[in-house]
C-alpha cells in the first residue's frame, strides 16, 4: 500500500481494518485503535472476534464476513447494534469487500465500521419530537388547520370532531370560500381576516365568526391566523380556531340574571306597602281574617325590624362555616320599610364573602346601628383585604378580582353589583374600607321612614 494511501486511511473517521483471506486481521487504522480500545499489538495477525475479550463476538457479522470469504458476497451498509463492554452500545453500519493490491498476489478484505450511534440518536430524538408534537396537535383543544394562500385546506387537526362534528377527512382538501361553513352573514368578517393574513407574514390576525356545525347549529369561534407560507416545513395559513361558546354562554347567563334582578328591583316598595295596607283594610272591613293575615305577613315583609332581620341572617350563615365566628352587635332598634327578602339578600351576600375571602381568619363582626335618618348596618372581615385600586370597582357589574396568589374562590360575580343596586333604590349607600391582608369592612345605610 503506498504511503499516501496510508496516510489517508490512518486520518479517516472511520474504522478500516484489512484481513488476509483466512480473516485475520492484517491491519486496523488509528480510528479503529482508538474508537475499541485496543492495540496493535493485541490486533495484528488475530481473528476479528478475539479482540478485546471477545468484545467483536457478534454472530450475524462472522456469517457475513464467512459469506465474504467463502463466496465473494460483499457487504454493505450492514447494520449492527451491539454492546462493547469499556464504551457501551453503539450502532455501526458495516461495509467489507474482496480487493488485490498490485503488489501482493494475496487477495485482501477491507472492512470498514461507521459509527451511527449518534446520528441514529439525534433521528430518534427527532422522531420523538415530531410524534410529540403531532400528538399535542391532534389532541389540542382548538382546531389547528393549515391552509393554502387560495384556502384550500391542507390539514386539520382532530379536534374538529369535536367542536363542529366533521372528521378531519371530511374538511380535508376542500375550500373555505367554495365549500364554506362560515355562518352567511360572517362570510365578510372571515374572508377579510384570512386575506389579511395572506397579505402580511408578520401579523397575526384575530377574528371572530360562526362556524356550522354538521348538525346545523352555529358555533362561536375565535380565529387566530399565522401565515407562514414561506415556511418551508408548514407553506401554508395556520388557523387556529377557539370555541368561545361556554364563555358566551355564561356571559349571556349573567346579562339575563342581571336584567331579571335589575327588572325586579324596579317594583317601588312604597306602592306595594299601600297596596299591602289598602287590601289589608278591605280585607278585616270584609271579616275575611285569613286574607286579612297573609296580609299582615305580606306587610311584615316591607315594614320588619332591622336587627331581627340581621340576626335571622347571621343564625342561617353561621351554620356555613365551622371556622368563623359571626359576632353580631345589633343596635339599630328600628324597623325599617324597605323590601325584607332583598336587604337579607344583600346580608348574605355580604356575610359570605366575609367567610370566603378570609380564609385563615375565625371572626366576623356585624354591627347595626341608627341616627334620625338612617339604620347603618357593617360586615368586617379580617380576611385577604381589597387593593385600594380595586375598592371602587368591586360594585361593578362583572367584577372578579383574580388573587394574584393564584388562589381560586369560587362564585358568580355579580353579587355585589346587585347588593348595591338594591342598596341605592331604596334610598341608601354602601360603602368598603379595606387594607390588604387585614380585611374589609363593608357597609350600607338605609333611611328607615322609606
Ligand atoms: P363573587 O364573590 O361571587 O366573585 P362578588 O360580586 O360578591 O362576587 O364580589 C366581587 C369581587 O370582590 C370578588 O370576586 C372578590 O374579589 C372581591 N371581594 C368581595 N368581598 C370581598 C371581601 N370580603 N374580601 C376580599 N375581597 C372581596
Amino acid at each position: 500500500m503506498s504511503e499516501y494511501a496510508q496516510a489517508i486511511i490512518e486520518s479517516m473517521h472511520e474504522s478500516l481494518i484489512t484481513m488476509s483471506p483466512d480473516l485475520r486481521i492484517r491491519k486496523a487504522n488509528k480510528y479503529f485503535y482508538d474508537t475499541f480500545r485496543v492495540k496493535p499489538a493485541q490486533t495484528e495477525g488475530y481473528y476479528l472476534y478475539e479482540l478485546g475479550n471477545g468484545q467483536w463476538e457478534i454472530p450475524e457479522l462472522q456469517k457475513n464476513l464467512k459469506l465474504l470469504q467463502n463466496s465473494n458476497q460483499q457487504f454493505a451498509n450492514f447494520e449492527v447494534d451491539h454492546d462493547f463492554p469499556g464504551i457501551g452500545r453503539r450502532s455501526m453500519l458495516l461495509d467489507a469487500q474482496k480487493f488485490t493490491l498490485k503488489d501482493r498476489k494475496e487477495e485482501s478484505i477491507l472492512l470498514s465500521i461507521r459509527d451511527i450511534t449518534t446520528r441514529k440518536q439525534i433521528e430518534n430524538s427527532v422522531r420523538e419530537s415530531e410524534e410529540r408534537l403531532q400528538l399535542l396537535i391532534q389532541n389540542t383543544y382548538d382546531i389547528i388547520t393549515i391552509l393554502s394562500k387560495e384556502g384550500d385546506i391542507l390539514y386539520e387537526s382532530n379536534s374538529v370532531e369535536r367542536i363542529l362534528g366533521y372528521k378531519p377527512t371530511e374538511r380535508t382538501g376542500k375550500n373555505i370560500f367554495k365549500v364554506p361553513i362560515v355562518h352567511p352573514d360572517d362570510i365578510k368578517q372571515k374572508e377579510a381576516a384570512f386575506e389579511k393574513a395572506v397579505a402580511s407574514s408578520s401579523e397575526i390576525v384575530k377574528a371572530e365568526f360562526r362556524l356550522r356545525h354538521k348538525d346545523g347549529s352555529y358555533k362561536d369561534i375565535e380565529a387566530v391566523y399565522v401565515n407562514l407560507i414561506h415556511d418551508s416545513q408548514i407553506a401554508g395559513i395556520v388557523a387556529n380556531y377557539h370555541d368561545v361558546a361556554d364563555q358566551r354562554k355564561v356571559e349571556r347567563q349573567r346579562e339575563e340574571f342581571v336584567s331579571i334582578a335589575s327588572h325586579e328591583l324596579k317594583t317601588p316598595v312604597t306602592s306595594m306597602k299601600g297596596y299591602i295596607q289598602i287590601l289589608r283594610d278591605m280585607f278585616s272591613v270584609a271579616d275575611d281574617s285569613m286574607s286579612a293575615d297573609l296580609m299582615e305577613k305580606l306587610d311584615y315583609q316591607v315594614d320588619f325590624d332591622i336587627d331581627q332581620l340581621i340576626h335571622e341572617v347571621v343564625t342561617e350563615m353561621q351554620l356555613t362555616t365551622k371556622k368563623h365566628l359571626i359576632v353580631a352587635d345589633l343596635k339599630a332598634g328600628k324597623k325599617i320599610n324597605a323590601d325584607r327578602e332583598r336587604i337579607g339578600q344583600v346580608l348574605s351576600n355580604l356575610i359570605s364573602n366575609a367567610v370566603k375571602y378570609s380564609p385563615d381568619a375565625d371572626k366576623i363582626i356585624i354591627t347595626s346601628s341608627s341616627n334620625g335618618e338612617n339604620v347603618a348596618v357593617s360586615v368586617q372581615d379580617f380576611g385577604i383585604g381589597i387593593r385600594p385600586d380595586m375598592q371602587k370597582k368591586v360594585f361593578d357589574r362583572f367584577f372578579r378580582f383574580s388573587d394574584p396568589a393564584g388562589k381560586n374562590y369560587p362564585g358568580l360575580g355579580p353579587g355585589l353589583y346587585i347588593a348595591s343596586e338594591i342598596i341605592k333604590r331604596h334610598g341608601g349607600t354602601i360603602n368598603l374600607a379595606s387594607e390588604k391582608k387585614q380585611g374589609s369592612t363593608f357597609s350600607f345605610t338605609i333611611p328607615y321612614k322609606n
